[in-house]
């Protein structure tokens, strides 16, 4: 018999961990089992897979930092840093506008949030959620570029602030150039080789911590299925048929249209190669966290390590399909629940600071969430309104991250054909 490969095992992993819990939840709402067991397995779930997702997480940081100096003293000359920059930030924002697009369209044509009851969506809503709301689009966009700049890598470093350390690192892969370039400088190579010689180690340490995959993979996924079940999709079912829709139609049609156009790549052929990631982003719900398993995936399907280098840590942070998609799906759901009718102008506000809270928005848990409440603001609908949406966002977050992941993969084997 054919030995089962990773990618297999995870899949598994995650068909027992979401019939286990699943089954659970039943036994809970029927009685069989006491609700409490049934919470305490969830729990423990989530703390398995939390420890798979801190393992990936230990991972990233110096996975960055030493692809990124590598990606770009690979390069060469910085011409070439600049074309695959602008490419990748060109590509970046016209496959989330386009994923924006099409779930506006979606929920102009599903209507979930109209006769839903306000009332009864309120009951499951929890309470003062978003204390840390962030201010409207203008100061957002302002603290972004701000917070570009380190005013101690090291400190950006230790609190995983993604961004600043990239930013930081790509400088340093300029300067090793340049530094070699100088007459009479020989220890910058000392620095190059440094980065490169890490860099081979964390790959290797990746390839090792993805063992564990399984494991943690069936862990989030007896959590997500025992810990909710499908109760909570009752009130809720309309808007998550529509967000997941229009994820699937954006994941499923035009990012593989772009894919096969512009690359000539099977994108079934392709998706196959990236189970891995793709899985782990489904139940992890942090693109953050899977990227060490996006670079690895992406390499093993043939892509340049200068460009996956460059192009997967910058999407990872910034590219989001899938976040931009659900955000402006979301706040018109919220928008229709609320019995408020967007003229077009608003919903063309809608999209736009839906990209840009997309782009702000940490490749963690959740943090889509906790960014939306700037498209709200943008038009005048109350922040709480979050809350009525929170019973359903872990497993939208799960699709949606998915979907960012995709996107990324995608962006990497787009750029690597054009360079
Ligand atoms: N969890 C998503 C990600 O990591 C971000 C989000 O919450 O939308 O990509």
């Amino acid at each position: 018999m054919k030995r089962l490969q990773l990618h297999h095992w995870i899949l598994i992993a995650m068909v027992l961990g979401a019939a286990l819990g699943l089954g659970l939840n039943w036994a809970g709402v029927r009685g069989t089992v006491d609700p409490e067991t049934v919470a305490d397995v969830a729990t423990v779930g989530k703390e398995v897979g939390d420890l798979f997702l801190r393992l990936l997480q230990m991972l990233v940081v110096p996975l960055i930092v030493s692809s990124l100096i590598t990606g770009v003293t690979g390069m060469g000359d910085l011409r070439t840093l600049g074309s695959i920059g602008g490419r990748a930030i060109a590509f970046y924002l016209t496959t989330s506008f386009l994923a924006i697009v099409t779930g506006i369209a979606m929920v102009n044509l599903v209507m979930p949030g109209e006769g839903a009851e306000l009332a009864m969506l309120e009951e499951g809503a929890a309470e003062g959620l978003v204390a840390q709301a962030p201010g409207g689009i203008g100061v957002v966009l302002w603290e972004q570029l701000e917070s570009l700049i380190p005013k101690n890598p090291l400190a950006a470093a230790t609190e995983g602030d993604m961004l600043p350390v990239i930013f930081f690192s790509l400088l340093i892969g300029v300067f090793i150039g340049l530094a070699e370039h100088r007459e009479g400088s020989k220890d910058a190579s000392v620095v190059r080789r440094f980065f490169s010689g890490l860099f081979d180690v964390m790959m290797q340490m990746t390839l090792f911590v993805v063992k564990f995959a399984p494991v943690g993979v069936f862990g989030f996924t007896l959590y997500a299925a025992a810990g909710k079940g499908p109760a909570a999709f009752k009130v809720l079912g309309w808007y998550v048929v529509t967000v997941f829709f229009a994820l699937v139609v954006h994941a499923t049609v035009t990012l593989p249209v772009i894919l096969k156009t512009m690359t000539g790549r099977s994108p079934i052929a392709y998706m196959r190669s990236m189970t891995t990631a793709l899985v782990t982003a489904f139940s992890t719900a942090s693109s953050n966290g899977t990227l060490p398993l996006t670079m690895q995936n992406v390499e093993d399907a043939g892509v340049r390590p200068q460009v996956t280098s460059f192009v997967l840590p910058l999407g990872a942070t910034i590219n989001m399909d899938g976040t931009a998609l659900y955000e402006a799906v979301a706040v018109l759901f919220i928008a229709q629940v609320y019995g408020v009718d967007l003229t077009l102008a608003q919903q063309g506000l809608v999209a736009l600071t839906a990209l840009l809270a997309s782009i702000g928005a940490a490749g963690i848990p959740h943090a889509g969430m906790v960014m939306m409440v700037v498209v709200l603001n943008a038009v005048g609908l109350p922040t709480s309104a979050v809350a009525l949406i929170l019973a359903v966002d872990r497993i939208l977050d799960m699709c949606r991250t998915t979907v960012n992941v995709w996107s990324d993969s995608i962006a990497a084997a787009v750029i690597d054909r054009g360079t």
